[in-house]
């Protein structure tokens, strides 16, 4: 996966774009509020990568509506992450309902 988009987030676009390992450091990725960049590493398969941008994704999330920093520590974004996203993987029906315009 080597793909880019535009995610808007409580009303702010970021750029999700794959990583350069000068960059990464050994992340599988990483988000930047001030950049409003969510960047992620693309030697893992596909299934982590996602993995990975909905990690990020809920850690801005955090901290798109935190008063000062991050609020949730790393464990909470990896279980809330994991969480719903496996609820997400799993129920492509739920998904299309939460999602229907009418
Ligand atoms: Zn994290």
């Amino acid at each position: 996966m080597n793909r880019t988009f535009r995610v808007r987030i409580l009303g702010c676009d970021y750029d999700l774009r794959p990583g350069e390992s000068d960059e990464l450091h050994s992340r599988w990725g990483f988000m930047s509020i001030q950049k409003r960049e969510i960047v992620y590493a693309t030697h893992m398969d596909e299934s982590t990568i996602k993995d990975t941008v909905f990690h990020e994704l809920i850690h801005v999330a955090d901290l798109a509506t935190s008063t000062e920093s991050n609020e949730l520590t790393e464990q909470q974004v990896m279980r809330i992450g994991a969480v719903l996203f496996g609820i997400l993987r799993d129920h492509d029906s739920l998904v299309e309902w939460l999602l229907k315009k009418k």
